[in-house]
């Protein structure tokens, strides 16, 4: 590409870039060859450019001399002063020839001076010369030759010459400007042009949508982002006031939202600020297509335009919305409103995204063939009066079909559809026009009801009110079951706390710090005795609480609970429980009274004797045993005292057995209400008892045994009618000293006692007879 100039505000143009100097300096040439002039073209500065011709006079005898060079030099310099712009400039220099000069001017701009000259207006006078060649010392003759040689020209035909010349080099500079300026407009104009289509591409491809509007509110630009999200074009929206009616059609929105604007607008008008508010906001805005986008949109004024800058949230917002609706809905179900009231709020909910739209929803009778009005806020009564109960089937409605064939049932136009033909007027009535049925499906599929959504237009959903629809039927469908869930939950809760407030068992719960959280009314009567006795039988039975709520294992527990009449034997199953609080313990506590009592009574009847209740034979020898390890141990003496009744087989024969029963009962009694508290009497059997002595001498046995006899031989038995009975009995008695070093054991005392017994018995009975 060619280079063209620029030039800089404090610079200009200079000759050479403006004409092609080469050429020019042939043209001057020519003129000299022609003319016999010298010319030449000198810049701004007084630079030489081009020169053609000199004449011999300067160059040999002028420039030559000292003095004559300086007047040369001088009136060159009075002619450049002295020369003004389109007037042609001369002068008579000292050495008597003439010089021209005028400047070249382009646009104000001296861009160059043109020179002619030296030159003579007429024939020279030759005196004049031959003393200044004798003046200057120069050769006379060839002076006078060199100035012969001077062109002479007249004043007017020189002036007419370089005003040409200089006419001439203007035009050629003019002209020259001029293309070059051309060159740089178009330049420009395709620099700036690329910059526009960059701008534009920017503009129009920016993921957000962007407007603008002057100050008189005139849009003046939509790119088309914008257009791709609202379908306006800048056709559709000549002034912001439009672009309110169209994308805000309910009154009260538009009215609010170009309240803010118009507000934003006038504090920004009158603030000082550099740095401009944005005013942001997000609304629903409506469409060209009659949809609506859920819009952050920004507004800033920039340089006395207002500049707006959208961008679509609408999923975003769509899936908030439907969680807050979802929640909003199961905090109702949670609370146990009534289920009307719930899917009041869901279409209350569903309808407030679109104020055209209205909703109804209802529900199957339990025998599946009616439907029934549930919720429908927005329709008229008398429609829904009449709606109420209508038997589902194929032609009944858009909800009576839906139902029926358990599919979403579109109606764009009700006054033509034929499932509408039984309900137009009624529908007229309510000024419905289209109607659309998506059946509320359970979890297991089955048709609980219908959702509908009615307008007062014609027409068919686009994909958003599908989805708006089925989410709307589903959230009823969670409602329904939810709150038959909950339903049944209060009910199985009932039964099972019935169960535990009947129940003969003590039953707690507890949560998971250990902290009572249920008891019934058993549990409450056990444990209402706060005594100390209680308290302590209960840290035992709350530390294995703790336990099984640690480890999650089970466990049994036997408590014993104070009661008025005694006591109260627990057996507590405990084992972990999943409740609110994370695990906790389930305590189940059965009366083991009965049980533990029966248990005592069999260990007691396993140690003692059935008749006379005295210690038995298998018991007194675990007992004594003991008693001669301790003896032993403590060198402590231990005494045995054997007694036998006397003829014993006559009070049988004589009185019946049951008689010799009695008898024998009476024995034991007697003898328990002789002996010491630490002695030990036990029945060996038949008719043969012995007793035990701990730290006892042999006296002491002895003595004891003889306090016995009387005893015995004292004792009646009464068998009425003023008959009694008494009996007698032959005692041994026998003695350990085990400091004594002997190594005796229990079998050994009761055969020595055995031999003295029997001692006394051959000696005559009711004695008694020492082993010793
Ligand atoms: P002795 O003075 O020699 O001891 O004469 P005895 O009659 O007591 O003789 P023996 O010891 O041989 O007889 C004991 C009798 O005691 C035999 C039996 O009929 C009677 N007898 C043993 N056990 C019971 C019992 O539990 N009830 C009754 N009624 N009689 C018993
Ligand atoms: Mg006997
Ligand atoms: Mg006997």
């Amino acid at each position: 590409m060619k280079h063209i100039p620029v030039i800089s505000s404090s610079d200009y143009y200079r000759i050479e870039e403006l004409i092609d100097i080469t050429s020019f300096a042939e043209i001057l040439e020519g003129y000299y060859q022609a003319t016999g002039i010298p010319n030449g073209l000198v810049g701004p500065e007084g630079e030489l450019i081009t020169q053609a011709g000199w004449i011999d006079a300067c160059t040999h005898f002028h420039r030559g001399n000292e003095e004559t060079n300086r007047r040369c030099i001088e009136s060159n310099c009075s002619l450049l002063e002295q020369a003004r712009p389109t007037t042609i400039s001369y002068s008579l220099c000292k050495n008597g020839l003439y010089d021209y000069a005028t400047p070249i001017m382009i646009e104000g701009h001296h861009i160059a001076t043109l020179f002619m000259g030296q030159l003579l207006h007429e024939s020279p006078d030759l005196e004049d010369f031959e003393q200044q060649a004798e003046r200057f010392n120069y050769d006379k003759a060839a002076y006078i030759a060199a100035i012969k040689q001077v062109a002479v020209i007249p004043k007017e035909q020189i002036e007419k010459q370089l005003g040409h010349m200089v006419h001439v080099t203007t035009v050629m500079a003019t002209s020259a400007l001029s293309a070059i300026r051309e060159q740089h407009l178009q330049q420009a104009l395709i620099h700036s042009k690329k910059q526009r289509i960059e701008m534009q591409d920017l503009l129009d491809n920016s993921p957000a949508g962007i407007s603008w509007c002057d100050e008189a509110g005139k849009i003046e630009y939509i790119n088309h982002t914008f257009t791709r999200m609202l379908g306006y074009t800048l056709e559709d929206l000549p002034s912001i006031d439009i672009w309110f009616e169209k994308a805000y059609p309910d009154p009260d929105v538009q009215r609010e939202i170009y309240l803010r604007w118009k507000d934003w607008t006038e504090k920004q008008a009158n603030s000082d600020s550099l740095f401009p508010d944005t005013l942001t906001t997000e609304t629903t805005i409506h469409c060209k297509d009659g949809t609506t986008r859920r819009m952050v949109n920004r507004i800033s004024s920039i340089n006395h335009k207002q500049l707006y800058i959208c961008s679509d949230v609408t999923e975003k917002w769509r899936s908030e919305q439907k969680n807050l609706t979802r929640n909003r809905m199961m905090e109702r179900v949670a609370k146990g409103e009534q289920l009307n009231s719930i899917m009041h709020q869901l279409i209350t909910d569903i309808e407030s995204d679109d104020p055209s739209m209205r909703c109804s929803i209802l529900l199957l009778d339990a025998e599946g063939k009616h439907l029934l009005n549930c919720a429908a806020p927005s329709l008229p009564d008398f429609y829904n009066e009449a709606i109420n109960g209508v038997e589902i089937g194929e032609g009944v409605g858009s909800c009576g079909t839906a139902a029926y064939l358990g599919k979403r049932i579109v109606v764009d136009d009700i006054a033509t559809h034929p499932y509408w033909k039984p309900y137009r007027e009624l529908a007229a009535r309510a000024g419905l026009l289209s109607c659309w049925s998506e059946p509320i499906r359970s979890s297991t599929n089955k048709v609980l009801g219908t959702f509908a959504i009615y307008h007062e237009t014609p027409g068919t959903p686009n994909a958003d009110d599908i989805e708006q629809i089925s989410f709307a039927a589903n959230l009823a469908s969670i409602a329904i079951e939810s709150l038959k869930n909950r339903e049944e939950l209060i009910r199985s809760e009932l039964a099972y706390r019935s169960l535990a407030e009947n129940a003969p068992d003590a039953i707690a719960r507890y949560d998971g710090k250990g902290e009572l959280i249920y008891t019934n009314p058993n549990f409450t009567a056990l444990f209402m005795h706060n005594t100390l006795e209680n308290e302590r039988c209960l840290k035992h039975y709350h530390s294995v609480i703790n336990q099984v709520i640690s480890t999650g294992k089970p466990q049994q527990v036997e408590i014993q609970v104070p009661i008025a009449s005694g006591y109260c034997y627990l057996m507590f199953n405990i084992v972990s429980e999943e409740n609110e609080g994370g695990s906790g313990a389930l305590a189940i506590g059965r009366d083991i009274t009965l049980h533990r009592e029966m248990e005592q009574k069999l260990e007691k009847q396993a140690r003692s004797d059935f008749l006379t209740q005295l210690i038995n034979r298998r018991h007194f020898f675990e007992l004594a045993n003991r008693e001669v390890l301790v003896a032993s141990r403590y060198n402590n003496p231990l005494s045995l005292i054997m007694f036998d009744l006397d003829h014993f087989k006559q009070v049988n024969d004589t009185y019946g057995h049951g008689i010799g029963d009695m008898v024998l009962q009476k024995i034991a009694d007697v003898s328990l209400a002789t002996i010491r508290a630490t002695d030990i009497v036990a029945r060996l059997g038949g008719e043969e008892f012995v007793v035990l002595m701990v730290q006892t001498s042999h006296d002491e046995a002895w003595q004891s045994a003889e306090r016995l006899r009387q005893v015995i031989a004292a004792a009646t038995i009464s068998l009425g009618r003023d008959e009694e009975i008494t009996v007698t009995a032959s005692f041994g008695v026998t003695t350990l000293y085990f400091d004594s070093g002997s190594n005796h054991t229990i079998n050994q005392m009761i055969s020595d006692a055995d031999n003295a017994m029997y001692r006394a018995k051959q000696e005559g009975r009711n004695r008694v007879a020492s082993s010793w």
